[in-house]
């Protein structure tokens, strides 16, 4: 079963003739191990395609599936569960609590699913280790560098074990060194975990990072095609040194 299964979905805002179709008839089949990059131009759907697979909106047309489950079916409640359990989201602007250490900020998602304090401490330690950053878990987010802070963002994203990933533009504010850096270690770990991952983003850099691309433009797909995941993906990819 796919982890995500999205049948001729669409999303149109407002209506008559100021309407706006952010996204038109897409379909698209995501199993455990995947990892999409969707590419377009700006204005082009991308982040009303995640919000709609993040439940966060309702496509006005079609079927989006998450482990089998029809989301349109599911209750508030239900809905954000899922969110809770089975996604890890990674924002452009890492989203990361000024006030918490990086240790913190992973462990709170983990307490509000109610994970006991204990076991979201080793869990958030043994995430950020896994993104190089087992010296920075008492540091707050002013002291880390951009890319420091995004990695905190993926260790968050995840430390429950989320069955899905979805980024949108996580390397909008890193320098292209380090956002190509930080997304092949993103996408290294969710392979080797075997964890989904869909990345939206303008950058074609991050096609490297992806076993495959979905490009969208005016809200369709117009290309699927392999990306250059394998070739930057050793079974036992090294973390990078504390730098970035
Ligand atoms: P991208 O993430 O690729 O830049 P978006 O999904 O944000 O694209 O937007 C796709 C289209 O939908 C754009 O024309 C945008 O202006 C429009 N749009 C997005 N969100 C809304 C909204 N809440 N209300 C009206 N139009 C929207
Ligand atoms: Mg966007």
């Amino acid at each position: 079963m796919s982890v995500v299964s999205i049948r001729g979905a669409g999303k149109t805002f407002g209506s008559g003739h100021t309407a706006v179709r952010a996204v038109d008839n897409v379909s698209l089949e995501v199993d455990a191990g995947d990892i999409v990059l969707v590419m377009g131009p700006s204005g082009s759907g991308k982040t009303t395609l995640l919000s709609m697979i993040g439940t966060l909106m309702r496509p006005t047309e079609g079927q989006i599936l998450i482990g089998g489950r029809d989301i349109s079916r599911l209750s508030g409640r239900q809905l954000s569960e899922l969110r809770l359990h089975e996604f890890g989201f990674v924002f452009q602007t890492f989203n990361l609590l000024s006030a918490l250490t990086a240790e913190e900020n992973v462990m709170l998602p983990l307490l509000t699913a109610g994970v006991p304090r204990g076991q979201a401490r080793t869990d958030a330690r043994l995430a950020l280790e896994k993104l190089g950053l087992g010296r920075r878990l008492r540091s707050l987010p002013r002291d880390l560098s951009g890319g420091e802070k995004q990695r905190v963002a993926i260790a968050r994203a995840l430390a429950n074990g989320p069955s899905l990933v979805l980024a949108d533009e996580p390397t909008a504010n890193l320098d292209s060194r380090t956002g190509r850096e930080v997304t092949l270690l993103l996408c290294a770990i969710a392979c080797r975990e075997n964890r989904a991952v869909i990345i939206v983003s303008h950058d074609p850099r991050l096609r490297d990072a992806a076993k495959r691309v979905v490009t969208i433009d005016d809200g369709r797909v117009t290309a699927v095609e392999p990306g250059d995941h394998d070739a930057h993906c050793p079974m036992h990819p090294g973390v990078p040194a504390e730098q970035g």
